[in-house]
């Protein structure tokens, strides 16, 4: 395919997309950028590593940072996403503000709006889950936003990033205020994580997914091994990969074996059919389970886990 020549005032750059957890961060780019990049759940925090999900238009390449939500931390872990957060703000062209149109706003709202009016990045505000609202309350709904943005100039868009309803007019609207320049990624790129980063979060989404009782901050995933196996006899060839979900207790491991197995074969052959998507090709999956007590309180375990501590 012959690619036609940018626009002379084409326009590139980083967004950063701040909320606090759930509000939609990741559903959002993954409609944006039309590719399941960023590891969505119905359980909060799940996004523990910056991921930029790369979207290219014929007129503009938009960078997007998905960040974790900001919350208050509560142990190591949780300062770090802060602080990943807040190190996000300092390093884009713009911010989008996410919040959850079919919800009052709360204190973690009027946080982050105060986080946000101390810089000087343009903003701009996504009322979220716009589909949640009923008709007769949306007039209701943007009103308590815009008192919550009073004596801001920030434009607000209300959108569904779940049916994609206001993402066309939201790229233009992102498009226009971003600094002229040249593509900083090829057009074809959706994402600048490595895939053994995307594979360990997509073990983790079926792992949250299939296990309801276990706090989404106490399993990590990390892939110890990615081979390519050629073809043998009646075995086609294939990705085998070998990873270890890490817990921080016995019950835990216990929970996610299951009765004679079945939950970790349920959630390897979720993670399996993902993968295959991701590198559209057949894979081999091996999954063990290994107890490391605390391994969000430890440094060590943590930056080895690929959470490397950021500077603000
Ligand atoms: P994040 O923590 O901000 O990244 O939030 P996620 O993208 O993981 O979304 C949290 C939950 O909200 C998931 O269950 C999504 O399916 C759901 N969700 C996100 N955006 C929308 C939306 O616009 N409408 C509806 N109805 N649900 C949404
Ligand atoms: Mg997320």
């Amino acid at each position: 395919m012959q690619s036609s020549p940018l626009p002379e005032n084409h326009r590139s750059g980083f967004i950063a997309l701040i909320g606090r957890p759930n509000v939609g961060k990741s559903t959002l780019v993954n409609q944006l950028v039309g590719d399941k990049v960023a590891i969505t759940s119905p359980v909060a925090q799940t996004t523990r590593n910056r991921l930029r999900a790369i979207l290219t238009t014929p007129t503009a390449q938009l960078i997007l940072v998905d960040t974790p939500g900001i919350h208050k931390p509560h142990h190591l872990l949780g300062e770090r996403l802060v602080q990943s957060a807040r190190a996000a703000i300092g390093e884009v062209d713009q911010v989008l503000l996410l919040l959850e149109g079919h919800q009052p706003p709360g204190r973690g709202d009027a946080f982050i709006v105060n986080l946000l009016r101390q810089q000087r990045l343009p903003v701009q505000v996504v009322l979220n889950k716009w589909d949640l609202v009923p008709v007769d309350r949306k007039p209701e709904a943007d009103a308590a936003y815009r008192a919550l943005l009073a004596d801001t100039e920030w434009p607000v868009h209300h959108c569904s990033a779940l049916d994609g309803a206001g993402c066309p007019e939201l790229v233009s609207a992102i498009s226009a205020l971003m600094p002229e320049g040249p593509r900083l990624y090829p057009a074809e790129m959706v994402s600048d994580q490595p895939e053994r980063l995307l594979m360990a979060e997509l073990i983790r989404e079926q792992v949250l997914m299939h296990t309801r009782e276990e706090v989404p901050h106490s399993v990590a995933v990390s892939i110890n091994r990615v081979e390519e196996m050629p073809a043998r006899g009646k075995n086609k060839a294939r990705t085998a990969v070998l990873a270890t979900v890490l817990v921080e207790r016995k019950s835990q491991k216990g929970i996610l074996i299951g009765k004679g197995g079945a939950m970790l074969k349920t959630i390897g052959q979720g993670a399996r059919l993902q993968m295959q998507t991701l590198i559209d090709g057949p894979v081999y999956l091996e999954l063990f389970v290994k107890v490391v007590p605390d391994w969000r309180s430890k440094p060590q375990r943590l930056a080895e886990l690929g959470y490397a501590e950021e500077r603000v």
